[in-house]
C-alpha cells in the first residue's frame, strides 16, 4: 500500500528539525482539501435532520463566509476566530472559512459554561465568536464580535445573525487569497489542563491537511490485513454517522475532513442519541458508525436495535477511549458481519495514529492495534530510553500527525513534545509484531464517555468551596461510560458540606459532565508521595477497592 507509485506512497521530509514520514500524493493544506472537494460537485456532504448540502454548495457558502471574515471583521492571516456551537453545518462552515483564510480555528466545547467559554476566548485571544444561539446567550456580556447562527429568540447585543452575515450566496463564490504553508498554524484544540485550565492545542495545516490520509490508510490497511483487494473500497461512498462533537478531534479529523478528502457523506446530530441513530442510520443508508466505545455501547443496548433496517451498516468504530473486549464480543453477537474498529488518537496528534480492525482486532481484541504508516511509536521508560517489547513504558510518538505544541505554553510544550516525540502520557507495551496495548494511563485524567476530564482542573474548582481542605478526583469504572468521575473530599476541621452543597458550587462554574458524581468523604489524609503528590492509584485502591 505504501509503495512506490501506490496511493499510500510516502515521502521524507524536515518538519521542526525532525525527519519524517508524510504522505507524498495529499494536500499539505486545509484551504487545498478545501478546494479539491469541490471535485465531488452536487454529491451530499453534510445531512441534518431534513438539511442536505452538497459539496459545491458547501464551498460556495464557505467561500462568502470567508470573504464576509476578512472584509467585515479584518480577520487575517493567524487570527484566531472561536466557534462554539452543536453539530450543526454551520460548524462545518465556519471552521472551513477560518482556516481556509489562514487564520486559526478555535472550536470551543459545547457543554462549557459561561466562565469556561470566557477562557476559552481569551486565552486563544479570538478576534470574531461564532456560535449558535445557545453559546452566544452564555456569552451575552462578551466584548468579542459575535456572529450567531439558530438562535431562538433575540441575538445578544452587537451580535449580527449568520444567515445575514452570509448575505446572498452565489455560484461565483470564491475564497479570498491567502499565501499558505503546510506549518502554518491552522487549529487550536483545547485539551489537558494538567495546571488546572484545558491547554490549547495548536494544529498546523499539514496536520489538518493529511489527517484523511492517515484515516484512509487505516481503513484500507485492514482490508488489506484481511487478505482482501483493498481497491475494492476505493470508489464506493461512504455514510458516516457521527456520533460524537465535531469541536474534538475524533469529531473533526477522524470524520469530517476524512468524508471531505473521499466525497463521502457526513449525518450529523444535534446530540447523541441512541434511538435517533438506528433510525438514521435506517434513513440514510448509514454505511459507518464512528464515535467513542459509550456509543456503540448504547446502540447495542437499545430496545429498538431489531426494530430498524439498519443492513447498509458495515462496520462500527470508535476511539478516543479504551474500550472493553466485551464490546466487540457484543458486536459479534448482536450485529454480525459488521466489521469492529478500534482507534487510538488524541488531540496532539490529530486524532487517529493507531489502528486496530477487522481480522486483527478479533484476534488481538485487547490491543489498539498497528501504528499508521506515517506515525512512529516507541515505548520509553522515565529516562526516555526505547524499551524492548513486553515491557511496559511510556507510550511516544512522531509524526507529520503530531501538533506544534501549546500554544502560549512554552513550558508545557517542550515537556510535551521532548526531541521531536510527542509523550502522550499513556503507559503501554508493544508485543513481537508492533501491536500497542494501552495497560494504564499515567497523566491524571478520567474519560468519562469519551470526554476527557482533567482531574487537576475540577479539584482546582472544589477548593474554591470554604470547606474543602483536601481533594483529589478519580474515575469510578462504569460499563457504559467507560469511567464516571468521583471525589474524595477531607474537610477543614470543624466545617461541614454535603455531597450536595460541593456538587451546586461547581454548577455554572465546571461544564455538566466534569462535575462528581459521588463525593467519599474521609477524615484520614490523602495519600502523597514525598513530593506532596497525590497517589491515585492508591487512593482508588482504598476508595474503590479496585
Ligand atoms: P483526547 O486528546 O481528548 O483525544 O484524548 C486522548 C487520550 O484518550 C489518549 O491519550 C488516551 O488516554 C485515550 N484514548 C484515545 N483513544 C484510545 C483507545 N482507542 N484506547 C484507549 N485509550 C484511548
Amino acid at each position: 500500500l505504501t509503495g512506490p507509485g501506490q496511493l499510500f506512497e510516502m515521502e521524507e521530509v524536515e518538519i521542526r528539525g525532525s525527519k519524517l514520514r508524510t504522505w507524498k500524493h495529499a494536500p499539505t493544506t486545509f484551504r487545498a482539501l478545501l478546494e479539491n472537494s469541490r471535485f465531488h460537485g452536487e454529491a451530499i456532504f453534510i445531512v441534518y435532520e431534513d438539511e442536505r448540502v452538497s459539496y459545491e454548495e458547501h464551498y460556495r457558502r464557505t467561500a462568502t463566509l470567508a470573504t464576509r471574515l476578512a472584509e467585515d471583521y479584518g480577520v487575517t492571516k493567524g487570527d484566531r476566530v472561536a466557534i462554539a456551537m452543536r453539530n450543526y453545518p454551520e460548524w462545518v462552515v465556519a471552521f472551513s472559512a477560518v482556516v481556509a483564510i489562514g487564520a486559526i480555528a478555535v472550536p470551543l466545547n459545547a457543554w462549557w459554561t459561561t466562565p469556561e467559554l470566557e477562557y476559552g476566548l481569551s486565552d486563544s485571544g479570538a478576534k470574531v465568536f461564532i456560535a449558535d444561539g445557545e453559546r452566544a446567550e452564555r456569552l451575552r456580556g462578551t466584548s468579542v464580535p459575535m456572529i450567531v447562527t439558530r438562535a431562538a429568540g433575540d441575538l445578544p447585543p452587537g451580535a449580527r445573525a449568520f444567515a445575514d452575515v452570509l448575505g446572498e450566496v452565489r455560484a461565483e463564490a470564491t475564497l479570498p487569497p491567502v499565501e499558505l504553508g503546510p506549518e502554518d498554524p491552522a487549529t487550536i484544540f483545547y485539551t489537558s489542563g494538567t495546571t488546572g485550565h484545558p491547554k490549547g492545542a495548536l494544529g498546523t495545516h499539514r496536520n489538518a491537511a493529511q489527517s484523511p490520509m492517515t484515516v484512509a490508510y487505516a481503513l484500507l490497511r485492514s482490508i488489506a490485513l484481511a487478505g482482501k483487494d483493498p481497491s475494492t473500497a476505493v470508489g464506493t461512498r461512504r455514510i458516516t454517522l457521527l456520533t460524537v462533537p465535531l469541536f474534538h478531534v475524533t469529531g473533526c479529523f477522524a470524520v469530517m475532513t476524512a468524508t471531505m478528502f473521499t466525497g463521502g457523506g457526513l449525518v450529523l446530530m444535534y446530540k447523541w442519541d441512541p434511538g435517533q441513530a438506528l433510525q438514521l442510520i435506517e434513513r440514510e443508508k448509514v454505511t459507518i458508525m464512528t464515535g467513542v466505545p459509550t456509543n456503540a455501547w448504547q446502540l447495542l443496548s437499545h430496545p429498538d436495535l431489531g426494530k430498524y433496517d439498519i443492513s447498509s451498516l458495515g462496520g462500527v468504530s470508535y476511539g478516543g477511549a479504551p474500550a472493553p473486549p466485551k464490546l466487540l464480543e457484543r458486536i459479534g453477537d448482536q450485529l454480525p458481519q459488521r466489521q469492529a474498529s478500534n482507534g487510538y488518537g488524541m488531540t496532539e496528534t490529530t486524532a487517529l495514529a493507531i489502528y486496530n480492525s477487522g481480522p486483527t482486532y478479533l484476534a488481538k481484541p485487547d490491543s489498539i492495534g498497528l501504528p499508521l504508516a506515517v506515525c512512529d511509536v516507541r515505548v520509553s521508560d522515565p529516562l526516555g530510553n526505547e524499551l524492548p517489547p513486553g515491557e511496559v513504558g511510556e507510550l511516544c510518538m512522531r509524526g507529520p500527525n503530531v501538533i506544534a505544541g501549546y500554544w502560549n505554553r512554552p513550558e508545557a510544550t517542550a515537556q510535551t513534545f521532548v526531541e521531536g516525540w510527542l509523550h502522550t502520557g499513556d503507559l503501554a507495551r508493544l508485543d513481537e509484531e508492533g501491536f500497542v496495548y494501552i495497560v494504564d494511563r499515567a497523566k491524571d485524567m478520567v474519560i468519562r464517555g469519551g470526554e476527557n476530564v482533567y482531574c487537576a482542573e475540577v479539584e482546582a474548582a472544589m477548593f474554591e468551596h470554604p470547606a474543602v481542605d483536601d481533594a483529589a478526583v478519580i474515575g469510578i469504572p462504569d460499563d457504559e461510560l467507560g469511567e464516571q468521575v468521583g471525589a474524595v473530599v477531607r474537610l477543614k476541621p470543624g466545617m461541614s458540606a454535603t455531597a450536595e452543597e460541593l456538587r451546586e458550587s461547581l454548577t455554572g462554574v465546571l461544564a455538566p459532565f466534569k462535575i462528581p458524581v459521588r463525593f467519599w468523604f474521609r477524615e484520614t489524609e490523602l495519600p502523597r508521595n514525598p513530593g506532596g503528590k497525590i497517589l491515585k492509584t492508591h487512593l482508588r485502591r482504598e476508595t474503590l477497592g479496585l
